[in-house]
């Protein structure tokens, strides 16, 4: 680059690009956007684009590649897509009036976190931006989605909580102080959200007192407390970064966000990242699709911003029991009255996304189509307010949009007035406002109208009056409106034409009156569209006055729709309304799996019944053989905990379920390939983390613990960690255990709140029949060799299996003898060398190999303790 000097242009490029490091720069130039250097390199890989160069003939060529401005947005869409910032750069004056190279200026980045535009956001997600911060031992978070003006901050001392807290959020983008720079969080955030992009921002951009300052200034209070705001500090400075960000990298105010909202973690029912995954609340475990999900069977809505809300009311359950209630009442209400519930949701189905509509309004993203769905939308809540008086839950309250209802109605009135129907996506051609809106604007319509009339009837005339049949009038961009006249007809050609060009074929015109014409035509269109989007930001502004309106009528209707889609769904699959219980108890009575059951036939889910409790039945150890039913009944009683919070009926006769802190689950459901880490590493760390935060008014799932590792490690843990279970802090924590160790068993004779279940299998010869039902008392066979069978092994080796278990039982089997030959029936052959005198008891080694001089006594006791469970495991 030395060498050559660089062009204007090229300098301007560079300068610009020099303020945007860390994006992509769009750089318009005329109809394109061009890209250069090392920008146009990385996006023309992504996007499929010829990468081209800029002074080919130079010796330093410099990479470029474009887009048509037009479509840019689904070019720009693809780059965020794979996490890219992509600023927008345009000419800032008229090229025509410039002198000089045109001024150019970055009027917009945009993020993955800073997306408005429908196409390129999943309209039943959030997206949301982050930020993090620490400030004396406390974290706070703050989040934003712009494209609904939601806006939240929490802050806690507990710093894992938080993290949890950023993961449940999952934002698409974090702000953290360019100090955190390669340290641990930093570290632990992009290990655990695999897409999340970490915009680093300067530390002092994170200053309490400057963000408190610039929050009062934006909402116009003294103050955040009318907020609740006031006992914030970290997540404050969270907040007052992130949206100072926000702000100025939209570089236009953001009108449409009307408050911050301060929420309490501990005011959730806290579903960690693994037990949201394990339940399948959200993805299912197979290809993170939403299929065979919790979500998928409650998710009932049929709007937008409901389907959004329905999602957060799952991930984050409430706590508070009068919450919950009113949830649970306001769903009775509405299974009480299918047909108003029907007739409601007729309603809800016409209403758009007015969330997001609202915030494109304000941010000067709408297309004329956004107001025609907000008017659609506002047409349809007369009826669905007065279809809801009928109701008398507080949440389906109408007071909370009777207020806005007038002023809305007037805007619909408005937009009905201004926009046509059959407007187009853009502004751009015209084509837009109505006739009738604007006087200015009719004259232009109706002169665009006539033109053709005006024209085709003086075509007409000229061809009486010169007898030239062959006469035409046409346009082009270059000469204006013309007459043309073949070459032999031209003597016909009166004196008052003015010949203006001759081509090989024909001469062409102009006449005084088609001068005239052209003088009042000219310009028409591009007035008339000047005009179409001077009115059309008027109207913006307009009903941009009244976004809070939008926005609460926007709140009301998820809610609405939300509470509607619990009551189909407990409708459509016949559950029960829960009770909340306060003596510490779950009571379900005849529950099912809400997702298993939708994939059976109807009535082939065999429902069962549980009670937990912290007094007698605390922790149930459920054995049985392989597909029985185990995991079912653990994965049903979280999800059935989990609905209760929601504020959802539930699939069971009865259910009374005590409020839950939080639910643990530990389920080894899926190997942990994808992430490289070892399947019994990671089983230990989510054990780890059960026993370290487990409350006595938390729900523990524990599902086969200790199979990634040998029988007696496995064995060891899981009866160790089903006891420290029951003791944990003088209390214990409701558990459910399932195991295919039978000798888990014997915990019961140990422990007090121990209790043993089983599932019920059926023996039918030698294969056996899943009865799927929960019985008590614990079972002393694993069925395996039946399973096995069942599953299509072939026979010569399930009789094999069967004679080594037999001999096994019998305690005459040889492990290091040759595979014996297989009678097909009859007795088992009886020539080898029994178990105990081949293979020396492990046991037996274990105690030669002791140093007993030197252990402590409670290392005696251990001792003691695992040879206990060596014997007791092979004796069996
Ligand atoms: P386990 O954990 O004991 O191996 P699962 O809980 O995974 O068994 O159940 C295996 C399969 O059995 C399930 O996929 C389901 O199809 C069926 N099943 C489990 N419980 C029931 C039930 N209560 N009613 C009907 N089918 C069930
Ligand atoms: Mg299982």
């Amino acid at each position: 680059m030395q060498a050559d000097p660089l062009t204007p242009m090229m300098k301007q490029y560079l300068e610009i690009k020099r303020q945007y490091p860390d994006t992509i720069l769009f750089y318009r130039m005329g109809d394109f956007y061009e890209m250069f250097l090392e920008d146009a390199v990385l996006a023309s890989g992504i996007l499929d684009i010829a990468l081209t160069s800029r002074n080919k003939n130079d010796e330093n060529p410099v990479p470029m590649c474009g887009v048509p401005y037009r479509s840019a947005q689904s070019y720009i869409a693809r780059l965020i897509e794979k996490g890219h910032k992509v600023a927008v750069c345009e000419q800032t004056e008229d090229p025509a009036q410039a002198k000089g190279l045109v001024k150019r200026e970055v009027v917009r980045i945009i993020t993955p976190g800073m997306v408005v535009e429908e196409g390129l956001l999943d309209q039943s997600i959030h997206n949301f931006i982050a930020a993090l911060w620490f400030e004396k031992q406390v974290a706070g978070v703050s989040i934003l989605d712009l494209s609904t003006a939601t806006f939240q901050v929490t802050e806690s001392a507990d710093l894992d909580a938080i993290l949890e807290e950023i993961q449940r959020i999952a934002p698409r983008e974090l702000l953290l102080s360019e100090k955190n720079r390669g340290q641990g969080v930093w570290k632990v955030l992009e290990e655990r959200i695999p897409d999340l992009l970490i915009s680093p921002i300067s530390e002092d951009r994170f200053s309490f007192s400057d963000a408190r300052d610039l929050l009062c200034r934006h909402f116009q209070t003294l103050s955040l407390e009318g907020f609740g705001c006031g006992h914030l500090h970290a997540g404050i400075a969270a907040a007052g970064a992130l949206f100072g960000y926000v702000e100025q990298t939209q570089k236009q105010s953001l009108n449409h966000i009307t408050r911050i909202v301060p929420y309490d973690l501990s005011g959730f029912l806290i579903l960690d990242e693994a037990t949201c995954r394990n339940l399948e609340l959200l993805k299912n475990l197979h290809y993170n699709g939403r299929q065979g999900t919790l979500l998928d069977v409650l998710d009932q809505t049929v709007s937008a911003m409901g389907a959004r809300l329905m999602r957060q009311w799952i991930r984050y359950p409430l706590r508070d029991r009068k919450a919950i209630c009113e949830r649970l009442d306001a769903v009775s209400e509405a299974v009480a009255q299918p047909s108003l519930r029907k007739s409601v949701r007729e309603q809800l189905k016409q209403i758009g996304d007015l969330e997001r509509i609202a915030a494109r309004i304000a941010l000067d993203r709408c297309s004329p189509r956004d107001f025609l769905s907000l008017k659609a939308s506002i047409l349809a809540l007369p009826e669905s307010v007065r279809l809801l008086r009928e109701f008398s839950s507080p949440l389906l309250d109408v007071a909370a949009i009777d207020g806005s209802l007038g002023a809305l109605l007037d805007m619909a009135g408005l937009i009905d007035r201004a926009i046509r129907e059959d407007a187009p996506p853009a502004l751009q051609e015209g084509g837009v406002i109505k006739a009738g809106y604007d006087p200015e604007l009719d004259e232009l319509i109706d002169m665009h109208l006539h033109t053709r009339d005006y024209l085709m009837e003086l075509e007409a005339r000229e061809k009486q009056g010169t007898s030239i049949n062959s006469l035409k009038v046409r346009y082009n961009k270059v000469f204006g409106y013309y007459i043309e006249i073949p070459k032999s007809q031209i003597q016909a050609v009166p004196a008052h034409y003015v010949r203006k060009q001759t081509l090989v074929n024909a001469e062409r015109y102009i006449t005084d009156e088609l001068k005239q014409f052209e003088l009042k035509i000219s310009g028409a269109q591009e007035r008339r569209i000047a005009i179409e989007t001077r009115l059309f930001q008027e109207l913006r502004e307009t009903v941009g006055a009244h976004i809070r309106e939008i926005q609460q009528a926007s709140a009301f209707l998820a809610r609405l729709d939300s509470l509607f889609a619990l009551a189909e769904a407990a409708d459509r699959y016949a559950y029960c309304k829960p009770e909340i219980g306060d003596v510490g108890e779950i009571h379900i009575d005849e529950g099912r799996h809400p997702v298993i059951e939708r994939f059976l036939p109807e009535g082939r889910f065999v429902p069962n019944s549980l009670v937990l409790d912290n007094t007698a039945n605390q922790v149930l150890i459920i054995t049985g053989p392989n597909m029985a039913g185990k995991s079912t009944i653990l994965r049903q009683t979280a999800l059935q905990v989990i609905m209760v919070h929601i504020g959802s009926w539930v699939p069971a006769r009865h259910a009374v379920i005590c409020l839950t802190d939080r639910i643990f689950t530990r389920i080894g459901a899926l190997d942990n390939i994808a992430s490289g880490q070892s399947t019994f590493l990671v089983e230990m760390q989510e054990t780890a983390n059960i026993l370290n935060n487990a409350t006595p008014k938390s729900l523990v799932i524990l599902d086969e613990i200790g199979r990634g590792t040998s029988t007696y490690d496995g064995f060891s843990i899981a009866w160790a960690v089903a006891g420290y279970l029951h003791d944990l802090r003088d209390a214990g924590v409701k558990t459910l255990f399932a195991t295919h160790y039978h000798e888990m068993t014997e915990l019961e004779r140990f422990k007090p709140r121990v209790k043993n279940f089983s599932i019920a299998v059926r023996e039918k010869k030698e294969t056996i029949v899943f009865l799927h039902k929960l019985l008590k008392g614990g079972t002393s066979r694993s069925y395996g060799i039946q399973v096995a069978k069942l599953a299509g092994i072939p026979e010569t080796v399930i009789q094999h299996a069967r004679s080594v278990l037999r001999d096994i039982e019998e305690g005459t089997h040889c492990f290091s003898g040759p595979a014996k030959p297989v009678k097909t029936a009859g007795k088992p052959v009886s020539e080898q060398i029994p178990f105990f005198e081949s293979v020396e008891h492990p046991a037996i080694g274990k105690l030669k190999a002791l140093d007993v001089m030197n252990m402590t006594p409670l290392e005696a006791l251990n001792c003691l303790h695992e040879l206990f469970m060596l014997v007791s495991e092979t004796s069996l």
